[in-house]
């Protein structure tokens, strides 16, 4: 197959920017068009709800490249406007300025949008935390020193509650599960992780979800649960999760389902391609359709839909990765954690703050933990790669536990 004469990517963040440059990487020299929705140069998202929010970074140095090295790969940005329509037969963008964009290849990078409560847009004090203004104005909120409530105990929102209460904040976090990520990452480790908030000072409501905002005069004062009671705050963050932006593609002629529906080359369509966060591809080694919300997995599958749209007709098939930081506690996650999976520490103890935590699931070694054991856990990695027998890897006396519903690499 000859390399399309152009590509235009709509979605200017990390998978967006890493299709581009590895194009130009392997020596593309045809037309490349990046259309972001948003009016700031790509930046890098992890440090939103850690460094930026607490003010430890500037948001200048979460820029992916500086103008420079963006200036040198010679695409054209169309910054500050979505994409609105596709034609998928026309291979045609349209965007809300009213703008007309077309290609001979096109790729869809256009991540995720916050769930939302009823209303939520109606209320000063309440925040979200996708973008980096986002970030900036949850942050002007925290140095006010308000109480936060911080809806949802998932990766991000827990993030978002020891990022405040590194602050000195009063912090309150409510979610329905027994433990933060429990459903990812099993009660035990989300106990684990439930003992580090607390310990912290983090008051925890766990257990009950919320169900509406309350609040007078256009400002909210905190949530009403579902059993009927109500948390007071000064100001609100919900991270209740994402779903793929993917609205715009309605009509488009695509298979649109929990994301961008893609083959094992994370091609939606001839000519059509999706990477990162709004991709759902079928993983040809796992022998199931897959969507991860990470960073790595961003740039991975950037990779990888350049060199198809250049000939190579690879299956993507990488081991699922993300990390979270909550205060001093780095905690990565390789692989899948199934539904049932079985759970045992293999290495390091709970009770110091270290350990590799191995995930089985059919008498295999599906996913990896790590505790603060960076080299640990990436070497355990290998168990997922292999396919390792469960019972060669977990001494019989370890203790296992069990994940509660399947989970992949899903930061958010
Ligand atoms: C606060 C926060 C912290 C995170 N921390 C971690 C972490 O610690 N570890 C980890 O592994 N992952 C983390 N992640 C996840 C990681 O940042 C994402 O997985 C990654 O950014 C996905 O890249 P992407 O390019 O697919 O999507 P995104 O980075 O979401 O980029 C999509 C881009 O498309 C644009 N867009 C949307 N709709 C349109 C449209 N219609 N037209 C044009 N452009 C459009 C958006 O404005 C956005 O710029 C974090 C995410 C957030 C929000």
């Amino acid at each position: 197959m000859n390399a399309p004469a152009s590509v235009l990517v709509v979605g200017a963040s990390a998978g967006g920017l890493a299709v581009a440059e590895a194009l130009r990487r392997e020596g593309y020299a045809g037309r490349l068009t990046l259309l972001g929705a948003e009016r700031h140069l790509p930046y890098d998202r992890p440090p939103l709800s850690k460094k930026v929010l607490s003010g430890a970074m500037q948001p200048e140095a979460t820029l992916l490249r500086p103008a420079t090295a963006l200036a040198s790969l010679e695409a054209e940005l169309v910054l500050g406007d979505p994409a609105v329509r596709l034609d998928a037969g026309a291979r045609e963008v349209a965007t809300a300025s009213g703008r007309s964009l077309r290609a001979e290849a096109i790729v869809l990078a256009t991540g995720l949008e916050p769930r939302r409560l009823p209303g939520q847009g109606q209320w000063a004090g309440v925040h979200e935390l996708r973008t980096l203004d986002d970030a900036l104005a949850l942050r002007a909120e925290l140095l006010t020193g308000p109480r936060l409530l911080v809806v949802g105990d998932g990766v991000l929102g827990t993030e978002i509650a020891a990022t405040a209460r590194g602050m000195g904040l009063a912090v309150t976090l409510v979610g329905p599960q027994a433990a933060p990520l429990a459903s990812q990452l099993g009660p035990q480790i989300g106990g684990y992780l439930a003992r580090l908030h607390a310990d912290r000072g983090v008051e925890l409501r766990l257990g009950v979800g919320v169900e509406a905002l309350v609040g007078a005069g256009g400002r909210a004062s905190g949530v009403r649960l579902a059993n009927g009671e109500v948390l007071p705050a000064d100001a609100v963050v919900v991270a209740m999760g994402s779903r793929p932006a993917i609205g715009w593609l309605a009509g488009s002629g695509l298979q649109l389902g929990d994301g961008i529906v893609c083959d094992s080359r994370c091609r939606a369509a001839d000519g059509i391609y999706a990477v990162g966060d709004a991709a759902w591809w079928h993983h040809e080694g796992l022998g199931t359709g897959l969507r991860l919300e990470n960073r790595t997995n961003a740039i991975e599958q950037g990779m990888a839909v350049a060199a198809n749209l250049l000939g190579k007709d690879r299956p993507y098939t990488p081991v699922p990765y993300y990390w979270t930081d909550q205060y001093d506690a780095k905690i990565q996650v390789y692989g899948l954690l199934p539904a049932g999976a079985e759970v045992a520490i293999v290495e390091g103890d709970p009770a110091r703050g270290q350990f590799v935590a191995l995930h089985g699931s059919r008498g295999k070694v599906t996913g990896v933990v790590g505790w603060n054991m960076v080299k640990a856990a990436r070497l355990r990695r290998q168990h997922v790669i292999d396919g390792t027998p469960w019972t060669e890897v977990v001494p019989t006396d370890a203790h296992v536990g069990q994940v509660g519903i399947a989970s992949a690499a899903r930061y958010g």
